[in-house]
């Protein structure tokens, strides 16, 4: 596979960070994954302005413009040969010569950005959408800044290591007695014809496909309503769903071995996933 590191297409095995690396040492890094159905990008714009977001929110230097950006990714797939896949992307503090915890001075140290594509035939077909997702619920136990799409993900990791030890697909994150979001996807419950999420705020990841998934919602004549819930009342909704890049929209039908509706995928979740597919490969790049 060919990766981008600092200017340069390269084998993986001949691209090396140094060990001073600020995400290395510190997690002080963002990322973005954006998925590629059909050789195209599904929504890079959305991605390019939730990137620049979390650049100024850190105090972090773009190392290259977002229209160079868009050709690296365009020339990773190229490269790669990915029809149906990911393409991730980090960009970090960069290494100054030593540890320190005071970020090092932006005139002396250059970001370190490293793109990468992942080969994932199948991607928009998986199984999971036609059989749902089991979910656990677990103490949200991340930092206070979740609206920035950083490097520190150990503990969404261990959540989803909880959720395969406990037979399940992934773990909803719960605080103060509310869903914040799934380890790595956006949480909705559907109740009648209304779309239940959470609103947006520094509690969570303003998700690319939820924006996406909530405009296509509205448009197909069902409600949209930004507020908290709980996992009791996701138990008793009709329905359950997750979105993420990765993901697009994934059914959930059981949260704490309890069934959601009748224990299969929701008929507005699999009308959502394909109304997001349809859509947004209508308008990749
Ligand atoms: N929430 C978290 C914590 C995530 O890590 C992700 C994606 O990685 C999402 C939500 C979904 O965001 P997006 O739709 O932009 O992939």
């Amino acid at each position: 596979r060919t990766v981008y590191l600092n200017g340069d297409y390269l084998p993986e095995t001949e691209a090396k960070v140094s060990i001073f690396d600020r995400a290395f040492l510190m997690a002080d890094g963002i990322y973005e994954v954006t998925s590629v159905l059909e050789g195209k990008l599904i929504d890079f714009p959305g991605h390019a302005t939730r990137l620049q977001r979390s650049l100024s929110e850190l105090d972090l230097r773009a190392p290259c413009t977002m229209e160079e950006l868009l050709e690296i990714h365009r020339e990773l797939i190229r490269v790669n040969e990915i029809t149906e896949g990911l393409v991730y992307l980090q960009i970090t503090r960069g290494a100054p010569g030593d540890r320190d915890f005071v970020f090092p001075d932006p005139e002396t140290t250059e970001p370190t950005i490293v793109l990468f594509t992942q080969n994932k035939p199948g991607l928009a077909t998986s199984p999971m959408a036609d059989t749902g997702m089991k979910i656990i619920s677990i103490e949200d136990q991340r930092w206070g800044r979740r609206d920035i799409k950083t490097v520190q993900l150990l503990y969404p990791s261990m959540g989803k290591m909880m959720a395969k030890k406990a037979g399940c697909d992934d773990a909803w994150m719960v605080e103060d007695g509310f869903v914040t979001e799934g380890t790595s996807n956006n949480a909705y419950i559907v109740k009648g014809n209304k779309i239940i999420t959470r609103a947006l705020s520094n509690d969570i990841l303003h998700g690319i496909t939820r924006a996406a998934v909530l405009r296509f919602a509205t448009e197909a004549q069902m409600e949209v309503e930004e507020r908290n819930f709980s996992i009791e009342e996701a138990q008793g909704a009709d329905e359950a769903f997750i979105t993420s890049a990765s993901a697009f929209v994934m059914p959930v039908v059981e949260i704490d071995g309890t069934a959601v509706g009748d224990g299969k995928p929701g008929h507005r979740a699999k009308r959502l996933r394909e109304i997001y597919l349809e859509e947004s490969l209508k308008m990749a790049i």
